[in-house]
């Protein structure tokens, strides 16, 4: 067997789950990646990404120096291929991003500059990218995909208790005694936490309610399945909620110490009958009210959702009615229990943590709080902007209307991301400035003016947390390719140069030697934080946040005792249709999602060997949807929608309910977001990528 030169411990890049990696190394290549059996989340398990897809790493089209564009300066300005740039070295690349930027804070403001920051990048990164948004450009217009995933669940546990972490921790999972997935193709999406929910069932004959359109996996395991219509989803659990007041299945001594506004909320759920969600929904009335019985006299039970439930334009109403059903219960609060969004990207949790959003500091510290403001002016040593920033969707706005001119896109890409994709290019074909800093020339590259070649997660320090808030740390495994830096040290350099081209006299302070430097100022200044640092992170592997002291132990589950927000808040609902219901020009629902052999916008996987295994975009169809539109298995056909169309092999599986297609959103050359609509959430400004109306035919 091939021997390894070294053997790196680091943390898999590509979902929330957090896996721990042993990366072997041979040769300035990723040969073998082990899962260590000791080490959590994971405890030696790994899925296809994890084990198969690091090849990305050492792919021969990674970025490996500064790129112009060579019609720099032209608009409106349109995709290129590597073809359309020419190489620069650093010091060229940063003065001119660095004039760019500065000039159009001199000419237009501090607000005419938007910023992405990447929940694939490290806390420090994005920590330090944060600093330079708020403290150098002077803007907080800064935000991530978080907003596309879920900001609902953001918005909506919020309101309700205070607080947006899952509630409890991956290791309870094993040991359920009854839980909930909805909205979450679990064994696709987070697949080694699927391992453990489907050995909670197997071994520890725990109930599983599955609410869910689709037959995914999970189903097989489930005890209940509740098959609603697709954006139906509040009038099952509203007709949950509706039982548990009826059959008096709720917790009194909970809801009189730990919640607020029970009785008024009550009376609004009258008429949320069982067999009304019926008739909305299509859930037998039978089936909701067993899964309520089930839910409310478990001694423990958990909920965990993901995308399908926040990536709606009901998405925050989704959430508190997920909320109210804790609450009547007092599900929360104790192991095995609580609130579980499951969070996407490897680090989508760290980047919000770490200040990556347009209304909050680091650890969740309000921007338009003038005490909080105080510290961080303090620490900088630089004034603030107190008006909360643009979120992803406002920026688009923005840019559209000429307030916003220039962009900085870091490891993020919204020219895959964002929803209705012909909207979103013609926007950025305006923009006065795009600087795009990366592992690989992405659909977002394209518009760039200048491409900073980025270091991938085997190639620097760093730490990201994970969906159960443990931070964990990656290490260098190996140099990066040509001339690529780290973010945070592309960050620092730059912020450097737009401080001197905007005059200033006195640096935010980015002379970082380590990120462990930076980690370190970002815990001085987060309460959560300060009892982890680099340390205690080798001793112990990850510790789970919050951890206010050297002496705490982190906190693998909250709220034992109370809400951030003090008491929980029940919150009525009311239930609305989908804004675009099937009609006879577009008579399918389409929803969109992941599948196990890729992720996201492809960026990664597809320039890994999981390619061979999934190579293009594909659409679900019922088979009696199938028949009817003459569409064999594997056939070529055409989806389109009012924003656009794509072409797609047709997979006839019973897995989609009749009338609702479903298709990944991970290719480029069959984007799904051509054909998604761009409404959103009106509290959360998340788009609804889950229902969107098409018509599909043979080719
Ligand atoms: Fe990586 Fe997620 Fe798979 Fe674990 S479950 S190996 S973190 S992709």
């Amino acid at each position: 067997m091939l021997q390894s030169d070294q053997i790196i411990r680091s943390t898999c890049p590509y979902c929330g789950v957090g896996c721990q990696l042993d990366l072997h190394i041979k040769d300035d290549h990723i040969f073998r990646v082990e899962a260590p059996f000791d080490a959590a989340p994971n405890y030696g398990r790994l899925c296809a990404k994890g084990r198969f897809g690091m090849d990305f790493v050492t792919h021969p089209s990674r970025l490996t120096q500064p790129l112009i564009r060579k019609d720099f300066g032209e608009t409106p300005r349109k995709a290129i291929g590597l073809e359309g740039f020419r190489p620069a070295n650093w010091d060229e690349a940063l003065n001119l991003a660095a004039e760019k930027l500065a000039g159009t804070v001199l000419r237009h403001g501090s607000d005419a500059v938007g910023t992405f920051c990447s929940a694939k990048a490290t806390n420090e990164d994005n920590y330090i990218f944060q600093k330079f948004v708020r403290g150098v450009l002077g803007t907080n217009n800064i935000d991530h995909c978080a907003r596309l995933c879920h900001a609902a669940s953001v918005a909506g546990l919020s309101i309700a208790i205070g607080s947006s972490a899952m509630s409890n921790s991956i290791a309870e999972m094993k040991d359920l005694d009854v839980f909930i997935i909805t909205g979450s193709n679990t064994s696709e999406t987070h697949p080694v936490i699927s391992t453990f929910l489907r050995e909670a069932v197997v071994r520890g004959n725990a109930k599983l309610i599955v609410v869910d359109p689709r037959a995914i996996e999970m189903t097989e395991f489930a005890t209940l399945w509740l098959r609603q219509q697709p954006g139906t989803d509040v009038a099952v659990f509203q007709a949950m909620a509706h039982v548990i007041v009826e059959e008096e299945l709720y917790n009194k001594p909970f809801i009189t110490e730990r919640t607020e506004d029970f009785e008024s909320y009550i009376t609004t759920l009258k008429d949320f009958t069982p067999e009304w969600a019926e008739s909305i929904s299509g859930v037998p009335a039978d089936l909701i009210r067993e899964a309520a019985r089930i839910y409310a006299n478990a001694n423990a039970a958990a909920i965990y959702w993901g995308m399908g439930i926040s990536q709606s334009v009901h998405g925050t109403d989704n959430t508190l009615s997920l909320a109210n059903l804790a609450l009547l219960t007092g599900q929360i609060g104790r192991p095995g229990t609580g609130l579980n969004p499951l969070r996407g990207q490897n680090n989508v949790q760290g980047c919000s943590d770490s200040g990556g959003l347009p209304n909050v500091y680091p650890g969740y510290q309000p921007v338009d709080d003038p005490e909080v403001r105080v510290k961080f002016e303090e620490e900088w040593g630089v004034p603030l902007n107190p008006e909360v920033g643009l979120t992803t969707m406002e920026m688009v706005d923005a840019a559209e209307q000429g307030a916003l001119r220039a962009y900085y896109v870091m490891g993020e890409n919204p020219m895959m991301s964002e929803p209705d994709l012909r909207h979103a290019r013609h926007v950025m074909e305006q923009l006065d400035f795009v600087l795009v800093q990366d592992i690989f020339l992405n659909e977002t590259g394209q518009y760039a003016d200048i491409i900073l070649p980025a270091a991938s997660f085997a190639e620097k320090d760093g730490t990201f947390t994970n969906s159960d808030r443990r931070v964990q740390r990656i290490r260098t495994a190996l140099p990066a390719p040509g001339e690529a830096r780290s973010d945070w040290g592309i960050i620092a350099d730059l912020a450097q140069r737009v401080e001197s081209k905007l005059g200033r006299e006195h640096s935010a302070g980015f002379a970082y030697e380590h990120p462990a430097e930076i980690w370190d100022e970002m815990a001085r200044l987060t309460p959560d934080f300060q009892g982890i640092d680099y340390p205690r992170l080798e001793r112990q592997g990850g510790v789970h946040w919050p951890c206010p002291s050297p002496e705490h132990s982190g906190t693998p589950y909250l709220f034992a005792d109370s809400f951030p927000r003090g008491k929980g808040q029940f919150t009525p609902i009311q239930f609305h249709p989908s804004q675009e219901l099937p009609d006879a020009e577009y008579p399918f629902i389409l929803s969109t999602g992941r599948v196990l052999y890729h992720w996201h916008g492809g960026t990664m996987t597809r320039r890994s060997q999981l390619d061979h295994i999934y190579p293009e975009a594909t659409v679900e169809i019922h088979p009696d949807d199938a028949r009817r539109l003459g569409i064999e298995e594997h056939a070529r056909v055409r989806v389109r929608s009012r924003r656009g169309k794509i072409e797609v092999k047709a997979l006839v599986t019973e897995r989609s309910p009749r009338g609702t297609v479903f298709i990944p959103f991970h290719f480029a050359e069959a984007a799904a977001n051509e054909l998604t609509q761009d409404v959103r959430d009106p509290y959360a400004k998340i788009p609804d990528y889950k229902v969107s109306s098409v018509a599909i035919e043979a080719i």
